[in-house]
């Protein structure tokens, strides 16, 4: 028996998340309506997930669910927002309950986690694709930006960059390996968004931005919005035991810094903040990692172990590009 639209969001989404004291209105009329506190501004972003793009049409529905919120979550976090509200617009060829029913638990268990509430959405039938609206909370005037850099400024990362991508050359068959490359896999289907750390670095970074389509190219944006340049020191790019025999056996610098999908945060900090960040990153769940300095001179050298830079600096993933 086909559900109807009602049906569908009620059954699966009403009552999944939330439920916070500044909905107002959520799912069930023709708007939400969200109480904004006083001295605070909205954080909006939008990501959209399609099937055959961005995951395959058979993919686990609990990692989609939780990936297509994730995406805006590492957004909000790159600005230092704290998130508060989701809306969702779902495409389906049919409704299939068993999918809803997973889709929706890996939606929501992240959503629960950061005290997120989705307060609407629509559904459409079509082929498989997920749009999650995500809102955040920012003090008035404090978000982070890509354009706050300056030359003399430290480049950090979080976490390890690489294991996704290394995931997805694995599940395609690119790259065999004896042992275990299970773990870099939750990497890549349930990427851990840097709320708190985004929260808390809002108050040293000058510039941030999330790692979702490889080092190279995020890293290249805030560049481009700060007007300066950055030297990277490779040696120095984390990465876990799994990526580091990759790039070890191949010489191939692309999965840690171009493969993407990490939602890592790359920042920069004022030289004379260093320690107040250092000591800010103790409380972390990941480590921070100190990879680079800000330059005059524009565009991204990569300095390799012995000294010499990269001939070419791997690029990211870009959707309308064209080509292969
Ligand atoms: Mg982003």
């Amino acid at each position: 028996v086909p559900l109807s639209e009602f049906d569908l969001i009620d059954r699966y989404f009403t009552s999944s998340t939330g439920p916070r004291d500044d909905v107002v209105l959520g799912i069930g009329d023709d708007c939400a309506v969200l109480r904004v506190p006083d001295q605070r501004e909205l954080a909006v972003t939008i990501d959209t997930l399609v099937a055959g793009v961005h995951f395959a049409a058979d993919a686990e529905p609990e990692w989609i669910g939780h990936k297509a919120l994730a995406v805006g979550l590492s957004d909000l976090a790159a600005m230092g927002a704290e998130p508060a509200w989701a809306t969702l617009a779902l495409t389906l060829p049919q409704a299939e309950p068993a999918w809803l029913g997973a889709f929706s638990r890996g939606f929501s268990e992240l959503a629960l986690a950061h005290r997120v509430q989705l307060v609407g959405g629509d559904t459409t039938r079509g082929p498989l694709a997920v749009s999650v609206q995500v809102h955040g909370l920012l003090r008035a005037g404090a978000a982070m930006r890509r354009g706050g850099g300056a030359p003399g400024d430290l480049v950090y990362v979080t976490g390890t960059l690489g294991d996704a991508g290394l995931a997805l050359l694995a599940e395609q068959g690119l790259y065999v390996r004896d042992g275990c490359l299970g773990g870099l896999r939750e990497q890549l289907h349930r990427p851990s968004p840097r709320v708190a750390e985004g929260l808390l670095l809002a108050s040293v970074a000058s510039a941030c931005i999330d790692v979702s389509d490889g080092l190279a190219a995020d890293l290249g944006h805030l560049l481009r919005a700060s007007a300066c340049g950055a030297t990277l020191y490779l040696e120095r790019v984390p990465c876990s035991e799994a990526v580091r025999d990759y790039v070890a056996e191949t010489g191939d610098w692309s999965v840690p810094l171009a493969a993407g999908d990490d939602y890592e945060l790359c920042f920069t900090v004022p030289e004379e903040k260093q320690a107040v960040l250092e000591n800010l990153a103790l409380d972390f769940s990941v480590p921070v990692t100190w990879i680079g300095l800000l330059e005059p001179q524009k565009g991204l050298r990569c300095c390799q172990a012995d000294g010499r830079q990269l001939a070419a600096v791997p690029s990211g993933y870009d959707h309308f590009a064209g080509g292969d």
